[in-house]
C-alpha cells in the first residue's frame, strides 16, 4: 500500500475510533461475493483487511451470507471453507434472505455494533453511505479499498464535535456527560424577553419594590412564600406547589399585570 493511501486510511480509522467508538479488533462483516473474489484472486483477505484497516480484525459472516455460498454448490467450496473460518454472526433471519438485505438489516439505522462491511455490492455500498459511521471496504481488481467517509458520517462527526465543544466550555474533563446538562441552560436564557416589561411594572407599583423581582430562586422560603400567598386567592392552591410552578405563575402574572396597566 502506498504511503499516502496508508496515511489517509490511518486517519480515517482514527476518525471512526475517536468519533464513533470503533475498537480493535475491528469486526468485519464479509459478504459472499467478497469471499469468492478473495478465492479467485488468491487474495489473503483477512491479512489484507488488517493492512487496510491498520489494526487487528475479526472477520465475521452472517448466516444468510454463508447460506448464499452454500447455494452455489461445490464449485464454491473453497469460498465456503474460507467463510467457515470466520466467526458466525447470528442475524436471526429464519428464512435466509439475500446477503445485501441481511447486512443492511444487521447494520440498521445506526450501526450500533460498529461493524466494518466488506462487500462487493455497489447497491449495498450506496445504501450504507446514508448511514453514519459505517466503514466499507471492497475489492477493485486485486486492491482492497477503504471508502472515504460518507457525508452522513462527516455530518455525524461534526455534530459530535459540537456537542463536546459545548461540554468543554463548562466542564473540561467530563466530556459527553456534561453535554447533556448544557441545553437546559440555553433554554433558561430564552425567556429573558419579559424582563423589560417587569421594569415598567416596578415604576407603576412602587410599593412592591422592596421585594426582589424574579430572583427568588435562592430565597424561595421567605420572599417566595410571601409572594405565593399574595397569589393564593387567585390560583386557589399554592403551598404544595414546587418552586418551578411558582416561578411560571409569577411570570404569567407579571405579563397579565402589564397588560392591565397598558389598558388603563
Ligand atoms: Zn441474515
Amino acid at each position: 500500500m502506498r504511503q499516502k493511501r496508508a496515511k489517509a486510511y490511518r486517519k480515517l480509522m482514527s476518525l471512526y475510533c475517536m468519533s464513533f467508538g470503533f475498537r480493535q479488533p475491528y469486526q468485519v462483516l464479509v459478504d459472499s461475493e467478497m469471499c469468492k473474489t478473495a478465492i479467485s484472486h488468491k487474495y489473503e483477505l483477512v491479512k489484507q483487511m488488517g493492512v487496510v484497516l491498520q489494526g487487528t480484525v475479526k472477520p465475521m459472516i452472517t448466516q444468510c451470507c454463508i447460506h448464499e455460498l452454500y447455494l452455489q454448490g461445490k464449485s464454491e467450496q473453497p469460498s465456503v471453507d474460507l467463510a467457515k473460518t470466520f466467526e458466525r454472526r447470528k442475524c436471526n433471519h429464519r428464512e435466509p434472505i439475500p446477503g445485501d438485505e441481511c447486512l443492511a438489516d444487521v447494520v440498521g439505522e445506526t450501526n450500533k455494533h460498529r461493524y466494518v462491511i466488506a462487500t462487493q455490492s455497489t447497491e449495498l455500498r450506496d445504501k450504507l453511505r446514508l448511514i453514519p459511521a459505517v466503514p466499507v471496504v471492497h475489492m477493485n481488481r486485486s486492491v482492497m479499498i477503504l471508502e472515504p467517509p460518507s457525508d452522513a458520517t462527516m455530518d455525524a462527526k461534526e455534530a459530535n464535535e459540537e456537542k463536546s465543544m459545548h461540554a468543554s466550555t463548562s466542564e473540561t474533563k467530563l466530556g459527553a456527560t456534561a453535554a447533556s446538562s448544557e441545553p437546559p441552560r440555553k433554554k433558561r436564557k430564552g425567556p429573558k424577553g419579559p424582563n423589560p416589561l417587569s421594569v415598567k411594572k416596578k415604576k407603576a407599583e412602587p410599593l412592591k419594590q422592596s421585594k426582589p423581582h424574579r430572583t427568588g430562586e435562592s430565597s424561595a422560603s421567605t420572599t417566595g412564600a410571601k409572594r405565593t400567598s399574595d397569589r393564593t386567592t387567585e390560583e386557589g392552591h399554592s403551598e404544595a406547589d414546587s418552586g418551578h410552578k411558582r416561578k411560571r405563575k409569577r411570570k404569567r402574572k407579571t405579563m397579565e399585570d402589564v397588560g392591565e396597566e397598558d389598558s388603563e
